[in-house]
């Protein structure tokens, strides 16, 4: 039976940092692990479970996608082990930590101001995803990719390309999520992405770049109570650009585009050739 299907529509997806005190947060990315379990909570009382971003974009793939939210925390702090994978456990949610893996096991000093946060080390990224969590990558040491006097094509390689292979070796497994260090996007950093074989990225508000390499997010912090929670789920609809439907994974995870013929295969004539 055909499934007939929007050809596009809204993707929630909520953006999560550190799970701490957020006493000292002067750029809003800590929640408490008490707010955080509420708006667990919350999600899950309203039918919601919140998911990867890798199993929500297959669950979307299928047209399976109705009632699951994307979650997902950036930077990969330690805090996320210890405070954010047992409460997404105890409500039977997943979700997607995109680390630096050329800082693993050391500290956000990419932030000029604030507490620095320890990192997870390579022993807690793998003990995250046998939790059941997607890794993803968040390139290597957190610089912005469309500052294009500091980041040449080398470097946007090594930041792309070259975590995703990095990130492999420390898991042991496929990376197919990158995510857009402080959500800033342009159309260079979504090619050098897409080249480096990833199979989706997350922004911010990508606007007219959002797309399969460009998902939009919504920040989510301590402020949010479970009313504002509520809100922004209802805003979404407007506040961000609708995300096309499409196949995902949109290619094999090797990087090979998916319509290459294999090697040696014959191009078959066109049937107006051979019928003319
Ligand atoms: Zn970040």
């Amino acid at each position: 039976m055909s499934v007939e299907r929007p050809p596009e529509g809204p993707l929630w997806a909520a953006m999560y940092h550190s799970v701490a005190d957020p006493a000292h947060d002067p750029y809003h990315v800590t929640v408490s692990p008490d707010r955080l379990e509420r708006q667990l909570r919350l999600l899950r009382r309203r039918g919601l479970t919140g998911v990867s971003m890798e199993r929500l974009l297959r669950a979307r793939a299928e047209g399976r996608d109705a009632g699951l939210v994307g979650l997902t925390f950036d930077d990969g702090y330690a805090d996320f082990a210890t405070h954010a994978v047992p409460a997404l456990l105890r409500h039977g949610f997943t979700a997607t930590v995109y680390v630096l893996p050329g800082r693993l096991g050391g500290t956000n000093e990419w932030d000029p101001l604030g507490p620095r946060k320890p990192l997870l080390t390579e022993d807690g990224v793998r003990a995250a995803a046998d939790a059941g969590m997607e890794i993803g990558s968040h390139g290597l040491l957190h610089v912005d990719l469309t500052d294009a006097d500091a980041v040449d094509d080398e470097r946007l390689a090594a930041e792309t390309a070259g975590s995703r292979q990095l990130l492999r070796a420390v898991t042991g497994r496929e990376v197919t999520g990158f995510c857009y260090p402080y959500g800033n996007v342009d159309v260079r950093a979504v090619d050098a992405v897409r080249a480096a074989g990833y199979q989706y990225a997350v922004a911010i508000d990508p606007g007219q770049l959002t797309g399969l390499h460009a998902l939009p997010r919504v920040h989510v912090g301590q402020e949010d109570t479970s009313t504002r929670l509520l809100l922004k789920l209802a805003l979404h609809r407007v506040r961000r650009e609708p995300v096309p439907y499409g196949p995902y994974p949109a290619r094999p995870a090797s990087g090979e585009p998916a319509r290459v013929p294999a090697p040696g295969a014959v191009t078959a004539p066109s049937r107006e050739g051979s019928a003319q």
